[in-house]
């Protein structure tokens, strides 16, 4: 299992030193210049399943940004299903531009390229994406989810990922205070988007003490409004006095200038990607015993949810109900972290892998 540092520090300049560092498959580059469409899809691994991961748009500077991108997403999308025991395996899809480029026919076109791969590559929302956009991509390809609640779809996944980050979060509250109340417990949730909005809601209905922080001031006011939680500045955060700091903005917010300064006794949050480094921030977060509960494991949820769709004839609770398993898996995480003074990142990204390794064996041999 190569690290992500170490497989970019070696291979930055080859194409295939990166794939193949990092491990994975394929690397689908896409170019259509009547709509200006710019694609990139990633394949990382496909032992479990099918690649199945958002499509994200954004107007990269430059294209090994958007490489780089593609192929960190598609790998943690690999481990974000094994350890939550679906069948499918990582993939994802960036899309280099302004959103505004998007039409009918530039996403059509995209759908059309999803097809070429026939299955080994199933798209979803990601960042500037939505579910009237994934319509317009099935229109042209089968290997879509995110589709609209009314179309048979799962419709926004957030509300799922919020729940996931709830449970993860309480199962982290169980093993550092001995039971997993959250009640009066101050949390602070940064960012209160699609994700922290809604763990915010499940915070306060627990009674926990709740901040809130962003950088759009409009939502902030709004949600603080909304839920009764207490606003605080953006760059307030690291120093300030908590119980549980839930990251739910940004990636890389955990690193060296702000481990330092937490003053709190859990992390828990959707972010993807939370800790900058995964081995030395997460070694740094263990030395200060802080508990971590794992980003791609409690943010899984948006993930159960787009694949039960996947499955056929989606129902809500049946996504809810294997979200649950959340609580119990990262509880297992921090108890063998403790026990093996090793992070919980590491012991998490074993556990998917020696899944995978394990289903690998037994496709060895054909028609048995
Ligand atoms: P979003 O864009 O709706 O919300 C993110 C919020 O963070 C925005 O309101 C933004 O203004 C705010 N923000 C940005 N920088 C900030 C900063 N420095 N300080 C405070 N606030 C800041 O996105 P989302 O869908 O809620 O996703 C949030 C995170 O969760 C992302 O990292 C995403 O990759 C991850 N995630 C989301 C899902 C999902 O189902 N939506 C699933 C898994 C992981």
């Amino acid at each position: 299992m190569a690290s992500i540092k170490a497989a970019e520090k070696t291979k930055e300049l080859s194409i295939y030193g990166q794939i193949s560092g990092l491990g994975h498959e394929q690397l689908v580059i896409c170019y259509d210049e009547p709509t200006g469409l710019k694609a990139i899809i990633g394949i990382h691994n496909t032992v479990l399943g099918p690649g199945l991961g958002g499509t994200r748009m954004w107007p990269y500077s430059n294209e090994q940004d958007a490489i780089k991108d593609v192929l960190r997403l598609s790998r943690g999308m690999t481990f974000k299903a094994a350890i939550s025991g679906l069948n499918i395996g990582g993939g994802k899809a960036v899309l280099i531009g302004d959103p505004k480029l998007k039409t009918e026919a530039y996403l059509r076109r995209l759908g059309r390229f999803i097809q070429s791969l026939g299955g080994r590559y199933v798209t979803a929302e990601d960042v500037n994406m939505n579910t009237r956009d994934m319509e317009l991509i099935a229109m042209e390809t089968p290997y879509v989810t995110g589709l609209p609640e009314i179309k048979g779809g799962g419709g926004d996944p957030s509300p799922v990922t919020a729940y996931g980050t709830y449970l993860g979060m309480k199962a982290a509250a169980k093993k550092a205070y001995g039971n997993d109340s959250l009640e009066g417990k101050r949390v602070v949730v940064q960012g209160v988007g699609q994700v922290g909005s809604y763990l915010v809601g499940h915070l306060m209905k627990e009674k926990a003490q709740v901040f809130v922080t962003d950088i759009f001031e409009e939502k902030l006011f709004e949600v603080a409004k909304k839920t009764g939680a207490q606003v605080i500045a953006p760059d307030a955060v690291y120093g300030f006095n908590m119980d549980i700091y839930s990251p739910c903005a940004l990636g890389a917010t955990l690193n060296e200038e702000t481990i330092p300064l937490l003053k709190c006794d859990i992390v828990a949050g959707g972010a993807n990607n939370q800790l900058e480094d995964e081995e030395s921030h997460g070694q740094m977060l263990l030395d200060r015993g802080i508990v971590y509960a794992p980003d791609f494991l409690i943010n899984a949820g948006g993930l159960i949810n787009v694949y039960i769709e996947f499955l056929g004839g989606y129902k809500k609770e049946v996504a809810l109900d294997r979200t649950e398993g959340i609580y119990a898996t990262c509880l297992e995480v921090l108890q063998t972290s403790s026990k093996e003074q090793r992070t919980p990142q590491e012991i998490a990204m074993e556990m998917a892998w020696s899944r995978i390794e394990s289903i690998a064996k037994i496709k060895r041999s054909y028609g048995s």
